[in-house]
């Protein structure tokens, strides 16, 4: 059977049991989900002004800010952020291997989540980058391997998930990785890391690697819920999703304010700088600011305003994309549709998951 001839519907998509509702400690959830990531200190907190599912920080970021890590430790995230959703605390591996001022181990990094009281705490890892030679590459992975295995050993991961973090561009690597991964406990929510160098030049070759490096981590754990850290922009966190990934974040919102930049989830730039444009998706914006201003300039004149349009925006992307499970490749369509990148990644995808079909398809038959 020739590829053309597979009739991809959207119901494909809908079997996957992982987007049934969830619940973490008592927290209702459903994938696929988006992590509002946050630095600590940053002056616009979002989920005071509209619902927030979850929110990613930093460990690095918060050791860094040594009066905030007094408070977090003290009284824990929960409180210090005034949220009550899902919490996801990144270990910021590549930042302790880049900044060695901040002298960290796995037990100690294990014992400050333990005071922190996250929902989910990552491993400490070390990503890797495209340029890396291959035996620094091995020589990291075995790094990520080892700390994962001290920290699962040594935490009380009663209360909180603790999530391993998966990183490869090679299949044999990927499959080195979660083989050892594997062999050190049960774990049920995997994070896939190395995706953001990916991101910088931002051009077809590196996206396909990073759509290519979810889908085949998909494939190989295809009954466990997948993090992909940090590719949830407005363009790439649908088809991450598409590509396999239950759950994704981003500090797009934050990167797009300070660069006086407005987000739009209603046309393929993604990223509005036009006066213009910025004009007309005021006028239909459901965000706190918009729905009171109906105004570009203040967006543009008042940076907390435009923190909050940004966060709404990117929110509610992952809302609608939720709502739209049931149709989701047909819902990705439309909203990527004028943009060439990312329809040539949506097409990747597409024949990607039929040449699975049929190599299913193919092994049942025999
Ligand atoms: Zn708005």
């Amino acid at each position: 059977m020739k590829v053309d001839e597979m009739n991809i519907t959207d119901e494909y998509y809908t079997w996957l049991f992982r987007y049934n509702p969830k619940e973490l400690y008592g927290k209702k959830f459903s994938f696929p989900l988006f992590f509002l990531a946050t630095t600590i200190n940053y002056s616009v907190r979002p989920w005071k002004y509209f619902s927030v599912d979850a929110i990613l920080v930093n460990a690095y970021d918060i050791l860094s800010n040594p009066r905030e890590k007094a408070m977090i430790s003290k009284h824990g995230l929960r409180k210090y952020l005034g949220f009550d959703g899902i919490i996801l605390v990144d270990s910021g591996g590549y930042m302790f291997t880049k900044h060695k001022d901040i002298p960290v181990t796995p037990t100690r990094i294990v014992n400050l989540y333990e005071k922190w009281k996250p929902d989910i705490a990552v491993t400490l890892d070390h990503p890797i980058t495209p340029e890396l030679p291959e035996n620094e590459v091995k020589k990291r992975l075995i790094t990520t391997i080892n700390n994962t295995k001290i920290m699962y050993e040594t935490g009380n991961w009663k209360k909180i998930t603790f999530m391993p973090v998966i990183h490869g561009y090679k299949e044999s690597d990927l499959k080195f990785i979660i083989s050892k991964l594997e062999k050190i406990g049960a774990f049920d929510y995997y994070g896939i890391g190395s995706l953001v160098p990916l991101l910088r030049p931002l051009n077809e070759k590196n996206l396909k690697l990073a759509i290519r490096v979810i889908m085949k981590v998909r494939e190989l754990l295809p009954d466990r819920n997948l993090h992909a850290f940090g590719i949830g922009g407005v363009g790439m966190m649908p088809l991450a999703f598409l590509a396999g990934a239950d759950s994704t974040d981003s500090t797009v919102w934050i990167m797009s304010t300070a660069m006086k930049e407005i987000l739009s989830i209603n046309t393929s730039t993604f990223r509005l700088k036009n006066k213009e444009e910025i004009e007309r998706e005021v006028k239909t914006c459901g965000c706190p600011i918009c729905r009171e201003y109906r105004n570009s300039r203040k967006l543009m004149e008042d940076r907390n305003a435009r923190a909050i349009h940004n966060a709404w925006a990117i929110t509610n992307l992952a809302k609608r994309l939720r709502s739209h499970k049931d149709n989701l490749p047909s819902f990705i369509y439309e909203h990527i549709k004028d943009n060439k990148m990312m329809v040539k990644l949506y097409n990747y995808i597409i024949n990607y998951k039929k040449q699975n079909l049929i190599s299913q398809y193919i092994k049942s038959d025999e």
